[in-house]
């Protein structure tokens, strides 16, 4: 017998509005057409076009993909070195940033040492999933758009954790593959880098003087915090559309700077309607937790959750470079839900009416409202859970209502490498995914992912200017389901310098999180 089917039934249909194939066999993936049942229903559906074009999609991985014949024949340039003249099948292949931690402190002390005053805001720490997902979702994003087969150079701490999305194929990359080196070959200085190719001469940003076969077999497309510059001017799209194979690497989500591309303009607006749900129907198409996480994710839910009114979800990130100590982080949650009313129950003031009236109450028939509200905390650190469990422990509410606090772990350290570590850390991500209203930290990817696949706009509890520093608000309510892109280019194709990036079209604005930042809504 496993843990009780989830309280929340709905009509939705389990294809998620035709978002997801049926062509696959339920056993494959058990998560994969049952996640939706754990939450409430979408606020938004994904337009008939966008349902087309990811069946075309399909039909062409499964064409291009590999252990296709046409993948035997797009690999051979490879070995050769020189790009082949248009081939039918293109490739984007991702290859997350490995050993973040160090390359993104080596980045930070390269900006320092140019006296390059830009903020990073979420560098100098090792990121894993949340990171993972937001970076692949746009990577295939840009597969989508420009006729691509998204192939992903998985690491190993990548086993184990997600199905495979496209059905009757692969998107891992085959044993046998010509590039094995990605670490040392994807790196900034890189004469494989476009930007680089670019300054060196090797291709011309104009795509007349540039023909296919004159180019090596692949380009590398860096796409690392400020060097989005590099690929988003039309020219530069044009030009990169000649090469068969792209390797994509980047820490940001910078499915955003597509859409202020007049080229993709029409083509978005018909795939997007709602440009709000860009992420949400793109990760909750391509992102199923393996079998392991979602026993997991089930075994939580149905011992935790499942059982409550309401799921509150907190998610408190303490980033290692933005050290918030204890009190002010706790301090900052508090003044958030004074703020935000009905955003976590109300604990009655100690003598005041409505404490009296509920003690009264629950003597005479256990409670005022039987209502049970679930607080799911997930952080590194147990400290949050504790304090605001031993809050509702001590105190009753004011509407009499019923709280309960978990915490599923507290591991206090980020692992990357280790495979249990990242399993937990996705399921975390889904189970806060299943909250009705959701709290997250600022500039966390993980917070991106978890408000993002729910569909749901989160309260965003803003970053402090220094780790002491007091922060007024002490959260917002995010306008948007949208992800932020953390780092914009500094310069945009055909806009005068110094322009506002913030202000270019009407459906992209500043970030509450990152003012320098963009997101759609
Ligand atoms: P970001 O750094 O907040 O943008 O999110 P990432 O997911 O990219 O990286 C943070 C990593 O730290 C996660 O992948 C986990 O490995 C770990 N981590 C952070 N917060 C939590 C948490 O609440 N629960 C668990 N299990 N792991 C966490």
């Amino acid at each position: 017998a496993g843990p009780p089917p989830p309280t929340i039934r709905h009509d939705q249909d389990r294809l998620l509005g035709g978002l997801l194939s049926p062509a696959f066999d339920e056993q494959s993936c058990r998560s994969r057409y049952a996640s939706s049942l754990y939450r409430r229903p979408s606020p938004f559906r994904p337009s008939t076009y966008l349902v087309e074009r990811l069946r075309r999609y399909e039909a062409r991985h499964r064409r291009c993909g590999p252990g296709a014949p046409l993948f035997k024949d797009a690999v051979e340039p490879l070995r050769s070195g020189r790009n082949a003249a248009r081939s039918e099948c293109q490739y984007v292949v991702w290859t997350p940033i490995n050993g973040l931690g160090n390359r993104m402190l080596s980045l930070a002390s390269t900006f320092s040492t140019l006296g390059h005053g830009r903020a990073l805001p979420s560098a100098c720490s090792a990121q894993w999933i949340g990171l993972v997902i937001t970076v692949h979702t746009n990577t295939f994003l840009y597969a989508l758009l420009t006729d691509r087969v998204l192939l992903v150079h998985a690491p190993h701490e990548f086993d184990g954790l997600f199905c495979e999305p496209f059905p009757g194929s692969s998107w891992a990359l085959p044993a046998g593959f010509p590039i094995t080196d990605f670490a040392g070959v994807f790196t900034m200085g890189s004469p494989t880098s476009y930007k680089n190719m670019r300054q060196a001469g090797a291709v011309s940003g104009d795509h007349r003087n540039v023909t296919a076969d004159s180019l090596p077999a692949f380009v590398f497309l860096d796409l690392i915090q400020s060097f989005t510059d590099a690929a988003f001017c039309e020219s530069d799209q044009r030009v990169l559309a000649k090469f068969n194979w792209v390797v994509v690497k980047s820490d940001v989500y910078f499915a955003a700077m597509f859409f202020l591309m007049p080229a993709y303009e029409r083509e978005l607006a018909r795939l997007f309607p709602e440009k709000e749900a860009v992420f949400h129907h793109l990760a909750r198409y391509l992102f199923h937790p393996s079998d392991d996480v979602w026993a997991i994710v089930r075994r939580y839910y149905g011992a935790y959750l499942a059982r409550a009114d309401e799921r509150v979800g907190l998610q408190v990130r303490v980033f290692p470079e933005m050290p918030v100590p204890f009190e002010n982080m706790y301090g900052q949650i508090l003044r958030c839900s004074e703020q935000e009313p009905g955003l976590l129950p109300k604990v009655a003031r100690k003598g005041g009416a409505a404490a009296n009236h509920s003690s009264a109450a629950v003597a005479s028939s256990g409670s005022r409202s039987n209502k049970l509200t679930s607080i799911l905390v997930t952080s590194l650190f147990s400290d949050y859970y504790e304090r605001i469990r031993g809050v509702y422990y001590a105190n009753p509410t004011e509407t009499g209502e019923f709280v309960e606090v978990h915490q599923p772990s507290h591991e206090r350290e980020q692992r990357t490498e280790a495979r249990a570590h990242n399993q937990r850390a996705l399921a975390e991500m889904y189970l806060l995914s299943f909250c009705d209203r959701i709290v997250t930290t600022a500039v966390s990817t993980f917070g991106y992912v978890a408000h993002g696949l729910a569909g749901v706009r989160p309260w965003v509890l803003l970053r402090p200017p220094t780790p002491e520093a007091p922060v007024d608000p002490a959260c917002v309510r995010s306008r948007t389901v949208e992800p932020c892109l953390q780092a914009p280019p500094r310069r945009m194709c055909g806009v005068a310098e110094g322009s506002d990036i913030g202000a270019l079209v009407p459906y992209a604005r500043h970030c509450e999180d990152e003012h320098k930042g963009l997101k759609l809504f």
